[in-house]
């Protein structure tokens, strides 16, 4: 099934040209980069933000597409002139994103996904009180370590790091909008798509101008 939204009406159609922000977050290994990835197959008018990051680019990953990847210079400088909405130290290296990226496509009506820590999504609360904040849990602490180990290329060390911060972020999950638990994929992905969908006929992004000119009564008319 295709989930399509006109952005061709503008300020003339039913909903709000700002875009939606979905923000979401995860312990590393639950599974949010494939659903996130997989979630904007499936919704044609959403994108993933792309963030800034001093760590180094995975044989896979592709600069200006999964990541900016910048010195830790340059993302200082960045941090000084106020370029980021949000950012923050995650397991030794910094993310950010960007305010003005964002905004550009915020305000042409694109849908954004970030894909960002607690401590991000945090500092993005704070502006974006409209957003749709999810967090995804695996089924239990002792699945997510078992995923850490199959992933190739971590050390027990960094297995080790990365299970004792998820034990933190988890304690943030009560300022999320939703929670997925990924013990399915299939279901956690329907999940998602289900309340990215939701929230965009929600009744405050609708354009009351729109409504008021198409079925209020005009007075002496
Ligand atoms: P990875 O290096 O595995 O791609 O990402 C590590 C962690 O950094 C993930 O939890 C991811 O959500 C988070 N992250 C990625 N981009 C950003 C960002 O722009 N800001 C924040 N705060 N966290 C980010």
């Amino acid at each position: 099934m295709e989930i399509h939204r006109d952005h061709e009406g503008g300020e003339e159609g039913p909903w709000v040209r700002e875009g939606l922000l979905v923000v979401v977050s995860a312990p590393s290994g639950a599974g949010k980069t494939t659903l996130c990835k997989e979630v904007v197959k499936y919704i044609p008018d959403i994108q993933h933000s792309v963030s800034y990051t001093t760590r180094s680019a995975r044989p896979s990953e592709v600069d200006g597409s999964d990541y900016h990847f910048v010195s830790v210079g340059t993302f200082k400088n960045m941090i000084d002139e106020d370029a980021f909405i949000e950012w923050a130290v995650v397991h030794g290296n910094y993310y950010g994103t960007s305010r003005k990226e964002l905004t550009l496509l915020l305000n042409s009506g694109i849908d954004l996904i970030l894909d960002i820590d607690s401590n991000g999504a945090k500092q993005i609360r704070k502006t974006f009180r409209n957003g749709l904040f999810c967090y995804i849990l695996p089924p239990s602490f002792a699945a997510l370590r078992e995923r850490l180990m199959v992933r190739k290329g971590d050390s027990m060390d960094e297995i080790n790091r990365r299970m004792k911060v998820a034990g933190e972020e988890v304690k943030d999950y009560g300022m999320y909008d939703y929670l997925i638990i990924n013990d399915n994929f299939d279901r956690a992905l329907a999940e998602l798509k289900s309340v990215i969908v939701s929230a965009r006929i929600r009744v405050e992004r609708i354009n009351r101008a729109w409504v008021e000119n198409n079925f209020f009564e005009k007075r002496g008319g």
